[in-house]
């Protein structure tokens, strides 16, 4: 018997998030939005999901207000999916699911690390730049100011584009980077068509 989606008996905050964000895989979708993943190929080359089980998160992510769908292109259509300022407030929420198993589960290696780009510092354990030097010192750091740089966990040789791509240092919500196909000159720049 398939579980039940929702806390009918539950009022509480928690569990009206968890409505939201507590399916399997909704999590790490909004994870990767926050990679720069906006493509539904991307994210299913990164999170390996059931193809209709993915279709149905970002559905429901949409229908939650917490992914924007946009059209990329026309012929054939295709979409992309960028998180909106109710899912860009995620972002503490997931920093700290992902402090908590590093610290908590033995065994568990930092896949990535997080710094403030604008000085490199590594950010400290509420999200806040630590640096005594700089301006933002104390302060939680917004994810369009962080970058994100490979940790001791990361595999180094991944099998899927979108993960080899992740493997390089980014700022977060920058979209990937699309290689030109097979043949286009190799000067040719990268042409990111990301709908705005
Ligand atoms: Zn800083």
């Amino acid at each position: 018997m398939a579980l039940g989606k929702d806390y009918a008996h539950q009022q509480c905050s928690i569990a009206r998030s968890l409505e939201v964000v507590g399916e399997r895989w909704t999590l790490l979708v909004v994870r990767d939005a926050f990679y720069g993943v906006r493509r539904y190929g991307d994210f299913l080359a990164h999170l390996g999901a059931p193809r209709a089980v993915l279709a149905a998160r970002l559905q429901a992510l949409v229908d939650a207000g917490v992914l924007d769908r946009r059209r990329y292109q026309e012929s054939p259509p295709r979409d992309e999916y960028v998180l909106t300022e109710a899912g860009l407030a995620l972002w503490p929420v997931l920093r700290a699911l992902g402090a908590w198993g590093r610290d908590r589960i033995p065994g568990t290696l930092p896949m990535r690390r997080f710094h403030h780009a604008a000085c490199g510092t590594e950010l400290g354990p509420g999200g806040e730049c630590p640096s005594a030097g700089c301006p933002s010192h104390g302060r939680a750091v917004p994810p369009a100011d962080i970058e994100m740089r490979p940790g001791a966990g990361l595999d180094p040789d991944p099998a899927d584009p979108v993960s080899r791509a992740l493997l390089r240092p980014r700022r977060l919500l920058v979209p990937l980077e699309h290689e030109p196909p097979a043949g286009n000159s190799p000067a040719a720049p990268v042409v990111v068509p990301d709908g705005h």
